[in-house]
């Protein structure tokens, strides 16, 4: 595979992971899948990743220079995904592919007791990338019809509610210029085996292990069945859903990048025109003594 291939515009992803209106079985998803990857595997991975990264740093300069002139336009990236499945893995290997000046990263953990104290939302609006900005989720508003689900955090039909409030809410943002982006890192329980094997078998990997992780593994099936619903009941045309194959780390974060580039590209950016006399100010500083 050569460079010049690699660096080809990439299109189709949304085609093939925006999954139709209607149920959504997650088994009938191959998790090891690598769908649309422009090379032959793992070893092109780096060198696609260099070519996504050159577009995606060039198109963000122009959604945060259009910010500084006026443009509510901006990003977000919703990344959901069991533990393991690499959330953490694509801020910095896809998000990381920009300028951190232009990202805003946000984790989502349990709620503090404050937060608590407020509606789901409360701490998820504070969190909205400002106009011209690529705002990233590390997990989201989708924890609590999904953790709060799986283990009973809140009665079935605040629960139940949710679901729309969280599309009401997501069309809102839509209107104020957010175009959202939300990607199921999706993996399966032997891929999660060997993830966690593998992080208890490095030193310098244990303080990414939780003891708790063990209890949602547990809920393995709950968890799937409730990221189905979420996949069906939230995959709104203003903010649809992708499930991404998660099970070969190059590939999930390739095709993380290039979703993102084939969302930026959808906004048609382009360098906002000099709101000054461009030939004044050059005639100025050449007359300079
Ligand atoms: P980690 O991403 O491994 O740092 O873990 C964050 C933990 O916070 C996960 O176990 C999530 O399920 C949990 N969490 C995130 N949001 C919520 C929420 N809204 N309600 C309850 N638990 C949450
Ligand atoms: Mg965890």
């Amino acid at each position: 595979m050569t460079r010049d291939s690699l660096a080809l515009p990439v299109t189709g992803l949304r085609q093939a992971f925006g999954h139709r209106p209607g149920p959504v079985r997650l088994d009938d998803h191959d998790p090891r899948a690598t769908t649309g990857f422009p090379g032959d595997g793992k070893d092109d991975a780096p060198d696609a990743m260099k070519a996504l990264g050159k577009d995606l740093r060039h198109q963000q300069q122009q959604l945060f220079a259009q910010g500084r002139h006026g443009s509510v336009r901006r990003m977000l990236l919703v990344l959901q995904g069991m533990d393991t499945s690499g959330k953490g893995g694509v801020v910095r290997h896809a998000a990381g592919l920009i300028d951190p000046q232009g990202l805003s990263v946000a984790t989502f953990g349990a709620p503090t007791a404050d937060e608590l104290e407020h509606d789901f939302l409360w701490r998820i609006r504070r969190r909205v990338p400002a106009p011209g900005l690529v705002g990233v989720f590390d997990r989201s508003h989708y924890e609590d019809v999904l953790v709060a689900r799986v283990r009973e955090l809140a009665p079935a039909a605040e629960i139940e509610r949710r679901y729309d409030l969280i599309n009401d809410f997501e069309a809102e943002l839509v209107e104020q210029g957010v175009t959202i982006l939300k990607v199921f890192l999706h993996i399966d329980r032997d891929v999660q085996r060997e993830r966690l094997l593998a992080r208890l078998d490095d030193p310098t990997k244990h303080w990414k292990y939780d003891p708790g992780d063990l209890e949602d593994r547990a809920r393995w099936t709950d968890y799937q069945r409730a990221y189905e619903t979420v996949l069906e009941r939230c995959n709104t045309p203003a903010a649809p859903w992708y499930v991404v194959p998660a099970g070969r780390k190059w590939y999930r974060n390739w095709a993380v990048a290039a979703l993102l580039h084939e969302h930026l590209a959808e906004l048609d950016l382009s360098w906002p025109p000099a709101d000054f006399d461009v030939d004044d100010q050059r005639r100025r500083l050449l007359s300079e003594d």
